[in-house]
């Protein structure tokens, strides 16, 4: 490490608050930091030279791969025009125009409009107020509640941290809040019967839903928000049938579906939108991350027509709406979407992301369904989990002090590999940028083999598992 590294490394340690951290430990020296000054493709380099390749995209937003010089000119242009002026009262720019006709075109039929933010987390607050004023309108003070799941993640503010479903986000800061309950995440490597069949399972989940929304009051339940395929939570694509045994319930109870696209939307799945690829019909979506690949902040809540007519009924009755972000609809950030969905289109990034992810999970089944140490191989598109397990046959979980996931993630870097180690259970996550090709999935497969087999070693070596 270089002086200038070592010292720069102090002031950080002495006045960054850094997010998802072990505060004391971090303060302390006793996680090392890492000062990242460039990036390249789907590599990232830092201040001590060391290069990495990055398998999780950032925090899976970086999804047209880093140091595009067309995106840095499209902000400069942008900023050279009109860096700012705000959206209020009809208020807007040319770049917002442009985008929000393009999302509205995008998105599945019945979308009617984009309203602005800068983060998920953002964007999902603004989802949960929408739904109240909506059954306020509609003269239905009572229809408040929303349902999430276990293992859901919306984000970690008040409201969205209450719709994420992790005991991490919760516990300490008095979440989540009263009107929002969880329901059974559809994890079918975790299935109640090991008989069931995916389809089965969908089928109990949804049952599980509908006892939740009888136990609950029907008329007391606005809205259910879910991601198309669990991120955070373990990156666990629905079961068979899911979606559709869900919107059949919720339909039933007049309940509203929000489609948390934060990290599906844009290409990630091999689709526009996670919605379209599991054919959820959401009334809402929330869209961020690959909406600009991280280039600038940005987030939307796309909302449909059932909805938006109620908002609007609203605001007959009551006048303007009291809902607004100084930075909403930011042009710099809509510039930044359009030239980040531009070259989506060029390069045909969600095809790749579909036939690349289509090997990506290939390799990875053929090289960890079969490993002692793997419980499941899963993923769809450029989204995969390895989940680790004490016991294949048993589907056991580690000792948590064993921290055997986060091993494994430390392995991956010393083979100049990042791949996340997820915040619930001993589970790997991989989401590279969608410009990743074949030889680079095959590198990454080989660089965590390495890993995963360094660590079942130690672990056998160690007497912490018989293997
Ligand atoms: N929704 C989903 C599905 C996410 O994965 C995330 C972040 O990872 C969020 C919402 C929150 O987004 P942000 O971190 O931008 O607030």
């Amino acid at each position: 490490m270089t002086l200038d590294t070592k010292k720069l490394l102090e002031i950080d340690r002495n006045s960054v608050f850094h997010a998802s951290t072990h505060l004391k430990q971090y303060a302390h020296g006793e996680i090392p930091g890492r000062i990242i000054t460039g990036a390249q493709g789907i590599r990232i380099i830092d201040s001590t030279g060391i290069e990495l390749i990055d398998a999780f995209a950032g925090l899976y937003c970086v999804n047209i791969g880093y140091g595009r010089v067309e995106m840095a000119e499209a902000i400069y242009e942008q900023a050279k025009k009109l860096a700012y002026y705000h959206t209020y009262v009809g208020h807007t720019n040319e770049a917002l125009i442009e985008l929000s006709d393009r999302i509205i075109k995008m998105a599945p039929a019945g979308m009617s409009k984009v309203y602005y933010g800068m983060s998920g987390s953002d964007a999902n607050e603004t989802q949960l107020k929408l739904v109240w004023y909506y059954n306020n309108v509609l003269g239905r003070p009572q229809k408040k509640k929303i349902i999430s799941r276990d293992r859901g993640y919306h984000g970690s503010s008040i409201a969205s941290g209450s719709m994420t479903g992790l005991p991490l986000f919760h516990a300490h800061f008095d979440l989540p809040l009263e009107r929002i309950k969880h329901t059974i995440a559809p994890v079918y490597y975790r299935r109640p019967d090991n008989n069931m069949s995916e389809a089965e399972f969908s089928r109990y989940c949804a049952a599980e839903l509908e006892k939740m929304i009888l136990a609950e009051g029907p008329d007391t339940v606005a809205a259910m928000i879910g991601e198309p395929v669990l991120g955070t939570g373990g990156i666990v694509p629905p079961p068979e049938g899911y979606w559709s045994e869900i919107k059949q319930v919720l339909d039933k109870y007049d309940i509203l579906l929000i489609a948390d696209e934060v990290v599906c939307g844009f290409g990630r799945l091999g689709s526009d939108f996670g919605s379209t690829h599991y054919d959820m019909k959401p009334d809402l979506m929330t869209i961020a991350k690959g909406l600009t690949s991280a280039y600038q902040p940005l987030s939307g809540v796309i909302v449909g027509d059932k909805v938006w007519q109620v908002l609007e009924q609203g605001t007959d009755d009551w006048g303007a709406i009291g809902h607004g972000y100084t930075y909403s609809g930011h042009p710099m950030g809509a510039a930044a979407a359009l030239c980040n969905l531009d070259i989506i289109a060029r390069e045909n990034l969600t095809e790749n992301a579909r036939d690349t992810g289509a090997y990506l999970q290939q390799r990875m089944n053929e090289t960890f369904a079969e490993h002692p140490l793997v419980g499941e191989s899963r993923g769809v598109g450029l989204l995969h989990a390895l989940e680790f397990s004490s016991n294949k046959a048993e589907r056991t979980h580690f000792d948590p002090a064993l921290k055997v996931g986060p091993q494994i993630a430390a392995a991956c870097l010393e083979q100049g590999l990042i791949a996340r180690a997820m915040p619930h259970g001993d589970i790997l996550g991989f989401a590279p940028p969608l410009v990743v090709n074949k030889d680079e999935i095959d590198d990454i497969v080989e660089r965590t083999k390495k890993a995963v087999n360094q660590v079942t070693d130690k672990l056998i070596s160690s007497k912490d598992w018989k293997g």
